[in-house]
């Protein structure tokens, strides 16, 4: 047991229980009016615990200060709320498990469902650990609420121990990551930090600086619709030439299920329509500007030769900027990567920087000025019934946020004042 456990158990599995599901669909700033339930429990828990300045803002991003004891930077602390909108996340019912053996877990509510040490590597290493799952029909929603219960943990202690030097800290609370509405454009005013963390990673040691760069694209198939009665050498049906668009993209090499490591895709998520006008929505993702531009030149490419094929249909193919790789700003200024590793040296933790398949909140506030790495929380399995979390991964990555905060303040002994 180390110092942190019980109140990280406790913690993540409180939270848990509280739906905070976001919902890509709905047009609200947060999006499911469920997620002000945890937000306006986790201001309160802040005000308990001490912190200053708590705020919930009309965006619904829950802020406040932890006040310096040392001269410092000013660091700011992110984790996100809501859970993911793929799998089932009402009625989450966690379960703990003491002194994990080392087996196969199985799921009370979902007989046959199996969490498998020779299936998933990583849990054959927590033997002994408190394994945090959800009851087999649910996810867990420990992405992100181990961020939340990590740098809830934190605060308290350092609360509680104004001995321990640290400069001014920020916290953040977010809405919507999931559905990548979590930064609003006024959060980086708001939150005021010099730079700063999201608690969103997995494995320990995972200290996390490249996301991918992320285009959108909508392909917009305007066919000629007439009676099929009366169609011959008139109709043009938008599902066809839809379809051949689809055929004609790369699939098998350039998408989700054919890529890894550094290579990009072309994504179809969704395709709606009929034989008047189809529209196809694609996410496009690479780690460099030229490669995801290839991938949008492709795309248009693509829908131009089918064009040519029917001059009659009209094919229109929108590409806009989601988010960028945050390498691209960090790369100027390592210091928060730097710090990050070499508190990871302080607590005996190897870090590992893997680029991020995705994108963080940290993507968006890095380009808008706040240059945000992530850390890891110990989550795995995420966003389905196989969801977990070891409690002690989750007392390391707080070991993490305590030896990053006085780091920081001694960083700042060494340099020159500033102006
Ligand atoms: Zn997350």
């Amino acid at each position: 047991m180390t110092l942190f456990d019980a109140e990280l158990a406790t913690r993540l599995t409180r939270y848990a229980a509280l739906d905070s599901q976001s919902d890509a669909a709905s047009p609200t700033g947060p999006s499911t009016q469920i997620q002000w339930q945890i937000l306006r429990l986790l201001a309160d828990e802040l005000t308990q615990i001490g912190a200053a300045e708590v705020q919930v803002t009309e965006y619904g991003t829950v802020l406040a200060t932890i006040p310096a004891t040392a001269e410092g930077p000013t660091i700011g602390f992110l984790a996100h709320v809501d859970t993911a909108p793929q799998f089932n996340a009402t009625g989450v019912k966690p379960r703990t498990i003491e002194r994990y053996n080392g087996g196969d877990i199985t799921f009370p509510d979902a007989p046959g469902l199996v969490l498998s040490p020779a299936e998933f590597p990583y849990l054959a290493t927590k033997q002994g650990h408190t394994i945090i799952t959800a009851s087999g029909t649910t996810l867990l929603g420990a992405d992100d609420k181990a961020g939340v219960a990590i740098i809830m943990t934190a605060a308290r202690h350092l609360l509680e121990n104004p001995g321990i030097p640290h400069g001014p800290i920020r916290i953040a609370f977010t809405p919507d990551e999931e559905i990548g509405r979590g930064v609003d454009k006024r959060l980086p005013k708001d939150l005021a930090a010099d730079f700063a963390y999201t608690f969103d990673g997995g494995a320990v040691g995972e200290v996390e600086y490249e996301s991918f760069s992320a285009d959108g694209a909508v392909v917009t198939v305007k066919g000629v619709s007439i009676h099929p009665g009366y169609a011959t050498g008139r109709m043009v049906n938008a599902i066809t030439l839809a379809a051949k668009i689809i055929a004609a993209l790369p699939h098998s090499t350039m998408t989700p299920e054919t890529t890894a490591g550094r290579d990009g895709f072309i994504h179809a998520t969704d395709m709606t329509g009929g034989a008047s006008e189809m529209v196809i929505h694609f996410i496009l993702r690479d780690f460099e500007r030229d490669g995801l531009a290839q991938k949008g030149e492709i795309l248009r490419q693509v829908c131009a030769a089918v064009q040519a094929t029917e001059p009659r249909a009209e094919i229109t193919c929108t590409i806009t900027p989601q988010y960028r790789n945050m390498r691209y700003w960090l790369e100027n200024d390592m210091t928060p990567v730097t710090l990050a590793r070499a508190a990871c040296a302080r607590i005996g933790v190897e870090p590992v920087s893997v680029p991020i398949r995705g994108g963080t909140d940290g993507s968006r506030l890095t380009e808008m000025g706040v240059p945000c790495p992530n850390l890891f929380t110990g989550m795995q399995n995420i966003h389905g019934p196989l969801e977990w979390v070891s409690v002690q991964d989750m007392a390391k990555a707080t070991e993490l946020c305590l030896a990053l905060v006085q780091e920081a303040a001694g960083a700042s002994k060494d340099r020159p004042p500033a102006e």
